[in-house]
């Protein structure tokens, strides 16, 4: 048996209610934001206590940039339905506090972009220094500006016009940087791995030297660990394989938290139509869709006549999303008598005229083909 003496702690009952309140707002401060929003539903002290350690720590998030104005900024990032992405988003979750008040990172749609510049510029001050984007991610970017003011940095990426915001999400180069909040509430996609502290590269982080970093991507190195594929799993990847696309409406993609509801984070994902993938190939030995696998399949298989080739234009023409561009050509397979006109798809994001390179030939792997 032991006791401790702990002298410059009043005794409970001379304590104030404020005080109490002040110890438990500290402790709250700790939780990550699913254990906050958890704890604030069990009563209404926790409610009240939960709500004020949300709305501080949005304000110590935003206030280094924002200063006096941040409710002009709040209320042109609403007015303008953009999005915070980034390390603030971590920060707002309860992870990476050191490395939220450097960046900021903010998304719009494309009709957004000339309200939310003009508040970065004329309303917090910060000076334009930077129209491009990093390779990585500059294709499902419309129009990027970065600013700077002091040593702070704030980006502003508007979607394309014909897009949504989430594309630029879900084309983030792992996906622990899948993640943005809006004014009330936030969200991330794969919230198994991002609670396991695992980052699966997609294909835009294929994009980015290993020795450099891509915005939140090379800051999270440290904290999550980095996987190029499925492999770690030593299974099959079923479906998680990165070749499956997925719809933004299937929830077990993603978790949701809001603290507003007035400016929900759920209303993004009201009536649109976005998917998306990791990537175009899996590289998990374990998979039966591994590229390798793939590739022997359509060796064995080889294709003689029509009947071989004829189901592949119908899961090119109904494939969702559709394939805004289709060319035609001249499949001329190895073990073919003669050749047959097929259609070829163009790559997503190239809205010119293809070159070969732009061509999506996966579906005609291993065919011979020319240009008509
Ligand atoms: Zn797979």
């Amino acid at each position: 048996m032991f006791s401790v003496h702990v002298s410059h702690m009043k005794p409970p009952s001379t304590m104030k209610i404020t005080e109490y309140r002040d110890i438990a707002a500290m402790i709250l401060d700790l939780l990550v934001i699913t254990d906050l929003t958890a704890i604030s539903r069990t009563c209404q002290i926790m409610r009240e206590l939960g709500q004020e350690v949300i709305r501080r720590r949005f304000r110590h998030i935003l206030e280094p940039f924002a200063g006096n104005h941040l409710p002009s900024f709040l209320s042109a990032l609403r007015h303008g339905n953009g999005l915070i992405t980034g390390s603030s988003v971590r920060a707002m979750m309860g992870y990476n506090n050191s490395s939220a008040s450097r960046d900021l990172n903010i998304l719009v749609p494309y009709t957004g972009f000339d309200n939310l510049h003009e508040t970065i510029e004329h309303t917090l001050g910060f000076t334009s220094i930077s129209r491009v984007a990093h390779p990585a991610i500059a294709a499902s970017i419309g129009i990027f500006r970065k600013y700077k003011s002091k040593h702070r940095i704030i980006t502003l990426s508007a979607s394309h016009k014909d897009q949504n915001i989430l594309h630029i999400i879900l084309n983030a180069p792992t996906t622990a940087d899948m993640l943005f909040m809006t004014t009330g509430g936030l969200c991330y996609f794969y919230p198994n791995f991002y609670h396991a502290g695992i980052a699966i590269e997609s294909h835009s982080g294929n994009l980015v030297p290993n020795d450099k970093k891509l915005g939140c991507a090379g800051e999270i190195t440290d904290e999550f660990e980095m996987e190029k594929d499925m492999s770690f799993l030593n299974r099959t990847c079923n479906d998680l394989c990165p070749t499956f696309w997925h719809h933004v409406e299937e929830k077990r993609w993603r978790l949701c938290v809001d603290w507003n509801v007035e400016d929900s984070v759920t209303k993004v994902f009201h009536d649109i139509n976005v998917e998306w993938r990791l990537n175009r190939e899996c590289t998990n030995s374990e998979c039966p869709r591994c590229f390798t696998e793939m590739s022997q399949n359509c060796e064995c298989a080889g294709a003689s006549n029509r009947d071989d080739v004829k189901w592949i234009p119908r899961q090119i023409r109904y494939r969702k999303p559709p394939f805004l561009q289709l060319i035609k050509g001249i499949f001329y397979g190895a073990q073919c008598h003669r050749p047959f006109l097929v259609p070829i798809p163009v790559k997503d994001g190239i809205d010119k005229p293809p070159t070969l390179d732009d061509l999506d030939i996966n579906y005609w792997d291993l065919c011979h083909y020319s240009w008509l």
